[in-house]
């Protein structure tokens, strides 16, 4: 273990000294750029080198910091089991001492046994292993972060102070890389700060407690603006992938705004969400939201990422497909750490009602050849009366279904034996006939003639239209041949 403190130790001081190396050919690399902007005949050979110097290093640098992450890594699980093994001896020791206690009965056992598999308790209290180790490393890439951050702040010999321009025209003073966008806010009124969703800093979505880092424009977004809204629902879908992680131990999926509130998508072994379990769900989302978690940002290299996300295969999966950078955000409020670009609120207790109301099975990016995930929708507001508003509307909208209206009136019926096809009765017959005849009529009056297309179609056509890629989760799809078909859910684009 001595070995792999030194290891580290020499690799942090590498590391600082790069750091230092970066900053000074960076701050060359400007001199250089102002020079030839001063003397436009003068040779550029200097500048563009100097660049492909601070790239290297950067380079390396990440390696670096990667390798010093794995090394500390291994100093915290020795360290671990050192103290498992101490704790070990420990309980030996006692128990020699105070003599040996029987073994606990039958009855005990069967007790112990009950309490730790039944309930919805047991299940938060017990979060799966992967939490855990998530956690630890979450800590440790964290700490190389606060080390980096101290090197930069002992080095920095240059002017901090920055000018921030907040949307109504009002400018204060501020320091780079400490001020926040939060701080600014509450400069001005605590109550403004308090009601702000996110901050928007030079037209960009930023967490209100991430540091500025150079002269700014900053606009508050308040939970009216569309783009706090989806970051609203975005945080609240954070809150709903702990509840669910915690009591089901599935792999989270993604989680994402919609127009009208959040849901997150998980993948379970062998088992479903039921709806019946929803209420349960709301209770954990809001024993979360109480706590009022802190929303932690960290930038960490990929291969890092790749480590902290080993045990699920759907986060790993998007770190390769879809993250082209080398470094990128994960988040981490209360035990789950996710990876996301944020921004969110600046903590779980800004959501102040939420509603856990639906759920549905879908596949990983919609397409049925890959995993069946399960799907759970939610809602939240900053206040309990927008959230009433929300209930009443889903009420109305109740009273206005069709599906109940058509059974009332004697229209139509529908039945599990062809899902979403209704069976007209004669009271709906003479109504659908008397629309088509009016509709018919219409089409002569005004030179249409009709043709018939077919209602089923190949994939391919809707795929070619981009129809696809909206709303194949919603069609109603089916494999012949290699082949998935469809049926139409509209006219266009199979009626020409
Ligand atoms: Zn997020």
């Amino acid at each position: 273990m001595a070995a792999e403190t030194l290891a580290a130790d020499a690799v942090a001081s590498r590391l600082a000294r790069q750091e230092e190396d970066i900053r000074w050919l960076w701050t060359e690399v400007h001199r250089l750029r102002d020079e030839q902007l001063n003397a436009p005949d003068r040779c550029q050979a200097e500048g563009p080198c100097l660049t492909r110097e601070v790239a290297q290093l950067r380079a390396e640098n990440r390696e670096l910091r990667h390798r010093l992450y794995r090394l500390r890594l291994c100093l915290a699980e020795e360290l671990s089991h050192q103290a498992r093994r101490e704790s070990a001896l420990r309980q030996e020791a006692g128990r020699a001492a105070a003599g040996a206690q029987p073994p606990p009965s039958q009855s005990q056992e069967k007790d112990i046994k009950k309490k730790k598999e039944s309930g919805p308790d047991s299940e938060v209290k017990n979060p799966p292993n992967f939490v855990k180790e998530r956690l630890k490393l979450f800590e440790i890439l964290k700490k190389d972060h606060q080390l980096l951050l101290a090197i930069y702040e002992k080095k920095g010999n240059t002017s901090n102070v920055i000018t921030v321009r907040v949307a109504d025209g009002k400018t204060v003073e501020g320091e780079a890389w400490k001020t926040t966008p939060y701080q600014v806010a509450a400069e001005i009124s605590q109550e403004l700060a308090e009601s702000t969703v996110i901050a928007k800093v030079n037209g960009e979505l930023w967490d209100l407690d991430r540091p500025l880092e150079g002269d700014s424009t900053l606009e508050l977004l308040m939970f009216e603006d569309k783009e706090a809204q989806a970051v609203y629902w975005h945080s609240s879908a954070h809150v709903l992938g702990e509840a669910l992680e915690l009591r089901y131990g599935g792999l989270l999926c993604c989680g994402p705004p919609t127009d009208c509130g959040f849901y997150y998508d998980m993948f379970l072994e062998d088992r479903a969400v039921s709806s019946t379990e929803l209420p349960a769900l709301e209770t954990a989302c809001k024993a979360i939201i109480k706590e009022q978690q802190p929303f932690e940002r960290l930038e960490v290299s990929k291969e890092a990422l790749l480590d902290l996300f080993k045990y699920n295969k759907f986060k790993c999966r998007i770190l390769k497909e879809k993250i082209n950078t080398p470094t990128t955000t994960v988040y981490r409020c209360g035990p789950l750490v996710d990876l996301c670009k944020g921004p969110h609120v600046r903590h779980t207790g800004k959501i102040k009602a939420i509603k856990i109301f639906k759920n549905s099975s879908t596949y990983w990016e919609g397409n049925p050849e890959m995993e069946t995930l399960q799907r759970v929708y939610g809602i939240s507001f900053p206040d309990d009366q927008m959230m009433t508003a929300w209930e009443k509307l889903q009420e109305e909208a109740k009273t206005q279904d069709h599906r109940r209206i058509g059974k009332e009136q004697e229209l139509f019926f529908f039945h599990d034996l062809s899902p979403g096809s209704c069976f007209f009765l004669p009271r709906g017959a003479f109504v659908y006939n008397t629309l088509m005849d009016f509709i018919r009529e219409e089409y002569h009056r005004r030179s249409f003639m009709e043709v018939l297309s077919p209602n089923m179609y190949s994939s391919k056509l809707w795929e070619t239209s981009g129809h696809w890629q909206h709303y194949s989760d919603n069609m109603f799809t089916f494999d012949i041949d290699k082949d998935t078909f469809a049926l139409k859910p509209m006219n266009c684009p199979g009626h020409w």
